[in-house]
Order: structure tokens, then sequence, then C-alpha cells
């Protein structure tokens, strides 16, 4: 699989990474799934906006480049992301775009403008509008666009190799086609090409894509090679803002150090920017983030829980309906096009379920840890629990306390005992009652 990676001329912010929390997803999915998966997602260091942003900060490209580029690798570890088998850079594909140009000029599909620049004539290409459904007796042909991104309504002759203006400064290469630099949509068609072979299985992106961009790599990768050049496409849908697109240009965006400097676990916000249906838009707030963060605590909590049992009734084959019922609606669920909403229901579900038993002291420790891999399974896919610490011996001034709440409770002082659980929060510790007595676990910072 082929992802439009991120353009490093900034950080990127969180509607960028709903996108690729939605391509890890599905990635984490087809390997649960037993598919053997390639994946390659492409850095664009040279194009409209890199260029803008070194010269504005004065800065040569590629210093300004390795800069968002160190920002966005932190960032996918951060959120848990798995990381691509490629990471190709476009800098480093210069000829790789210039052969497929000069195929494309040799098959009569490109032709250089007065400008010097090489286009791509979409009247050549019969096909050109297949993906974006435009209609092709409404385009101009002739007329050319060398910026970018532009809208369906401009649909026209694109710019596969841009001449040199005096605006790019010092970012050119010298090469065959003249003195000058690549097009950012022949940057996706050859590297991934390069990388997963003429025809490949999945393409994806938010649905800004597809036009122009995905648009125009089928155009120059199909009439390059006379073959289909992919056979998935999918495209995410929008992170919103007050009913809005997130995106740098409307200054309505959040990055992820914006939200983990308010103090938000990473966790909740990866829970929550992939547990909506990828082609859903969804309106990102606060409150949704604090609900994301209950969510995750509370899978945690469960999986602790589950470590904890010890002893207990066998349920009579309660836990093992269970799990398989889990097992079947999160897997049908997920394979339905990756329906997270029904998958995530079917595990709160169960976690509902099994809480109830371990109320009535009804799950062996054979079941909890049937239970346990289970919820590790599931998140190998969803990737927020990780490794849940369990209990460890307390530290004495700590233990003092947690006894001296005990002691409290049982003279029914709750006035006390709240005020110590209180403190003891203060101090990182979270207090559980259970059915088995206190359990205490950290608080995630
Ligand atoms: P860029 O760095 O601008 O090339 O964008 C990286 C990825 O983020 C692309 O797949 C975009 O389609 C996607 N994207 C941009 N804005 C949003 C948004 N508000 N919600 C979801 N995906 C987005
Ligand atoms: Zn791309």
């Amino acid at each position: 699989m082929y992802t439009c990676g991120p353009t490093v001329y900034d950080y990127a912010h969180i509607g960028n990474f709903r996108a690729f929390l939605f391509e890890d997803l599905l990635k984490r999915w087809l390997i649960q799934r037993g598919f053997k998966v390639t994946h390659v997602m492409n850095l664009t260091d040279v194009d409209d906006k890199t260029i803008k942003g070194s010269q504005k900060q004065q800065m040569p490209l590629k210093q300004f480049t390795d800069f968002y580029t160190k920002a966005f690798f932190e960032d996918i570890k951060a959120l848990n992301i798995q990381s691509a088998d490629i990471y190709p850079r476009a800098t480093e594909h210069i000829p790789e775009m210039v052969a497929l140009i000069k195929t494309l000029m040799a098959k009569g599909y490109a032709y250089r403008g007065e400008d010097g620049s090489i286009y791509y004539a979409i009247s050549k290409f019969p096909d050109y509008g297949k993906l974006s459904k435009i209609k092709t007796a409404e385009l101009k042909t002739g007329a050319r666009v060398s910026q970018d991104e532009y809208a369906k309504e401009e649909a026209q002759d694109f710019a596969l190799w841009k001449a040199w203006v005096p605006e790019d400064g010092d970012v050119y290469w010298e090469t065959e086609l003249g003195k000058g630099r690549p097009g950012w949509h022949i940057e996706c068609s050859a590297m991934s090409m390069k990388y997963l072979g003429e025809t490949f299985d999945i393409h994806c992106g938010g649905v800004d894509n597809i036009f122009p961009h995905h648009e125009n790599e089928i155009a120059q990768s199909e009439a390059a090679t006379g073959k289909k050049f992919v056979d998935y496409w999918l495209h995410n849908e929008f992170l919103l803002v007050e009913g809005k697109r997130m995106a740098k240009r409307f200054g309505n965006f959040f990055t992820l150090r914006d939200l983990l400097a308010k103090g938000y676990d990473s966790n909740a916000i990866r829970y929550l920017l992939s547990s909506t249906h990828y082609r859903q838009q969804f309106n990102f707030t606060f409150e949704g983030l604090e609900s994301a963060k209950g969510a995750v605590e509370r899978l945690r909590n469960f999986v602790r829980r589950l470590h904890d049992v010890d002893g207990g009734k066998d349920s009579k084959g309660k836990v093992a309906t269970l799990v398989a019922k889990l097992e079947a609606c999160f897997g049908g669920s997920m394979d339905n096009d990756l329906d997270i909403g029904t998958a995530l229901a079917s595990l709160f579900d169960f976690v509902r379920e099994i809480n109830n038993l371990l109320d009535a002291n009804e799950v062996s420790k054979q079941e909890a840890a049937d239970a346990g891999g289970l919820m590790m399974r599931i998140d190998e896919v969803l990737g927020v629990i990780g490794k849940v610490e369990v209990e460890e011996a307390l530290p004495a001034d700590i233990n003092a306390l947690v006894q001296k709440r005990e002691e409290a409770r049982e003279a029914k002082n709750w006035k006390e005992a709240d005020a110590i659980r209180t403190q003891l929060k203060q101090m990182g510790i979270v207090l559980e009652d259970t059915a088995q007595g206190v359990r205490w676990h950290k608080e995630k910072a």
C-alpha cells in the first residue's frame, strides 16, 4: 500500500493525523487478517509549500524539511502509528521522475510549454476524470496550471516539470529536462511505482487528494505503463472544527504538540481520531477528547482487572461464549469496510458483561487469561491500551495512606476516606474499590 505522506513544511495537524491513523488502522487490520503488507509513505520535501516555507525562514530547503521530518517521526511515534517499510523522499528520486516524464513525452502525453515547463495533456488520456468523476467534455483543453493544488473546475493541463524561475531560488535540479523541479503529482507516481511496481493494491489519502493529486497520478502512471495503476483507492473524510475542515490555511487547527502540551494523553488522541468511520466527517471537540480519554481508561482498567484475577469460580462457559462473540463481531465489523463504530460497540459490550461476571467473582484465572488474550489481539489493531502496569509493591508512604483509608472506611468515616483518596490522586495514585478489595494504579501522565 502507498499512502501520501506529509508535506514537511510545518508540524502536521491532527486532521493530517486522522489520515495517517486511518491508514494505520487499515494496515493493522490487514496484518491481523494475515496479509503481508508492504507500506510505502512518501515525504513531500519539495513542492510549492516547502519552497515558500524555507524561504520565509531563510533556511536551505533541506535543513527546513529535515526539521519537520524529524518532528513528524516523533509525532507518529507518540501516536503509536506503526512505521512504514519505506519513507521515500521526493528530493532523492529526481532521476526516477525525469525518466517517467521522458516516457510520457515520448508517448505523446506530455509537451513543453512556452514557459519551458513540461505539461501533461489531459485531452490525450481518455480516462482522465475517472477517479474524481469530472466530465472531460467540460474541460478547458490547452489551458494550463502550474501550481500543485487547484479546484476541480480548473482541471487543465498540469505541470510535470517546472522550469526554474527566480522565485525558486536555489531549489532546482539540472537534468535532461532542463533546469527545474518536479511537480507534486509526478513525485508520487514515480515513488509508488518504484517501490511497489506498476500495478499495486492499495493507495490512500484524504478526500482532498482525490482531485487533482490522485487523478493526476492515475493519468501519469497509466499513460506511461499502459497498465492499471491501483486496484483499491481509499480516502478518508475530513476532521472538522465547528463544521469546517481543519486546515492550516483556515487557522483552525491543533497540532499534536498543542494537545500534548495541554496535558492530553496521546492514547486518547489516537482513540478519538480513529474511532469514527473513515468515510465520515466529524468535529474535533475537547468534550470528545475527554470522552475518548474515558474510553481508553475503561479499557485499560478492564485489562488490569483481568490481570488481577486470582482464583474465582468458573463462569461455566459464559466467558468462552463472550470471547467467541466478540471475536466474531469485532472481526466481522472490521471486515466490513473498517466499521470501527460497530467493532468498538461490541468491545464495550464485552467489557461490561465480563465486568459483571468479575463483580460476581465468577471468572477463573484461565478465563481471565483468555479474555485478556483477546484484548491484547484487539489492541494490536487499536493500539491504545498498550502494556498495562500490574500491581507492584506500594512505596511505604503510599501504602500507609491506603491502610489509613481502609481504616476510615471500616469506621464509616467517608469524609476522611475521600480526603485520602484525593490526596493519593494528587500523588498520581488512583484507587478502585472492587469485589476483591481495594486496587490501585498509577495514573498515566
Ligand atoms: P499534507 O501534509 O497537506 O499533504 O496532508 C497529509 C494528509 O492529511 C493528506 O492525506 C490529506 O488529505 C490529509 N488531510 C489534510 N487535512 C485533513 C483533515 N482536516 N482531515 C483529515 N485528513 C486531512
Ligand atoms: Zn501523493
